[in-house]
């Protein structure tokens, strides 16, 4: 079949052979990301976990697997979904207020590298279970340094008012807690302040209040085995093809220039959205356009239910149209069907003339996308095609 590419490079033939909408993913993309986190990681004493929870596609994550990548889990289900995408259990860390029996056993059958523990409650319990099971749960103590990673207040988790963590004044108590339970291995301690972070600062930050953890405790003569920092780290929404790949260099060389780890202390790094965002695309169709008092709104086949991000945080995603071919543009709102106010994707856009039948791309939706999407109004999920197959 010959191939009708339209000017952003898009195979527009894959319209006719998978029902709008779907997500679209560049795997070339993910590749090139993969390597090059791999590449500036190379000898470093770190590593680096995928969380899961940005988009848990089995094709994807396989492909994450494949390139060596950890991954950080919040769930049973993402537990067996990584197992099954070939991750390494070792290599498996799992976070989340509210671990139940159910998912930790999991956890702890498999022996994953590390459970990271945000209360006391929560530190009892697995402890209780290792101990019917027989085994002995590694364990990371979630902290909140109460640093404000100026993202959006839906996105924040590491402030004072954040559910997420134990607190600073209740650590020293808490790590002595933990050195106590027979069946808890504590490795070290875990910190996570945030999603869609763009500039340094909070990191800067986080170091610092690290730095000084790392000396009270070593005082007491306890130094840890390993140090997580999350993840967080955003992605140019505004220019996915100028900046497609995050500046992971800035982001891994703040780390290495303000964290003062010790000897043997190993650095882990949880990152979703910067790996995955700029790959997916969410491809739609124009179903109606519809004109009312002045205003002129463009209808899609795709609505919150496939990409939440707009209504859930008012979150800003690049909107193409992939039919036109330039021409006069027309000031538009860019809604879904779906019956409820805020399924909308963007308001006052401005697009190519644009009409029935049209595709639209809606672009950077390769992050909490697909794995928010939902069956409200009873919608069909949305499908989804690699770019590899096509
Ligand atoms: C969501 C989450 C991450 C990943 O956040 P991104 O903003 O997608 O990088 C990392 N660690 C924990 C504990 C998380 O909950």
């Amino acid at each position: 079949m010959a191939r009708r590419m339209n000017q952003s490079g898009f195979d527009m033939s894959i319209v006719e052979r998978i029902t709008t909408p779907f997500y679209y993913y560049d795997m070339d993309l993910l590749q090139a990301t993969l390597d090059q986190i791999n590449h500036l990681t190379a000898g470093l004493p770190c590593c680096v976990h995928y969380a899961l929870k940005a988009n848990s596609n089995a094709h994807i994550i396989s492909k994450i697997s494949s390139s060596g990548l950890g991954c950080d889990l919040v769930s049973g289900g993402e537990i067996k979904a990584a197992l099954e995408a070939g991750f390494l259990p070792q290599q498996m860390t799992f976070s989340g207020v509210g671990k139940t029996d159910w998912e930790i056993e999991l956890g702890l059958n498999h022996e994953i590298g590390c459970f990271n523990v945000e209360s006391v409650p929560e530190l009892d319990i697995i402890n209780q279970l290792a101990g019917t099971m027989g085994k002995t749960a590694r364990v990371a103590l979630r902290v909140n340094p109460d640093i404000d990673a100026h993202t959006h207040k839906f996105i924040t988790t590491g402030t004072a008012n954040d559910k997420f963590g134990i607190s600073i004044e209740s650590l020293p108590l808490v790590v002595k807690h933990a050195r106590h339970l027979s069946n808890i291995h504590l490795r070290g301690l875990h910190f996570h302040i945030g999603s869609q972070i763009t500039s340094m600062q909070p990191y800067v930050d986080l170091c610092k209040v690290i730095n000084n953890l790392l000396d009270h405790f070593h005082q007491s003569g306890i130094d840890f085995e390993m140090i997580n920092v999350g993840g967080g780290l955003g992605i140019d929404y505004l220019h996915p093809d100028t900046n497609a790949i995050p500046d992971f260099k800035t982001y891994f060389k703040t780390f290495g220039e303000h964290l003062k780890l010790r000897p043997n202390q190993m650095l882990h790094f949880e990152l979703g959205r910067s790996i995955v965002g700029q790959c997916g695309t969410l491809i739609a169709r124009v179903v109606f356009v519809k004109e009312t008092c002045g205003k002129k709104f463009v209808i899609l086949d795709a609505g919150m239910t496939d990409l939440i991000r707009p209504a859930l945080y008012g979150a800003y995603h690049e909107i193409q149209n992939l039919s036109s071919s330039g021409g006069p543009t027309e000031t538009y709102d860019i809604v879904g069907p779906v019956c409820e106010s805020t399924d909308v994707f963007a308001r006052a856009r401005q697009l190519p003339v644009t009409s029935r039948g049209d595709i639209i791309a809606i672009r950077s939706a390769g992050a909490y996308g697909e794995s928010m999407a939902s069956r409200y109004n009873m919608r069909p999920l949305p499908g989804c095609i690699f770019s590899s197959e096509t």
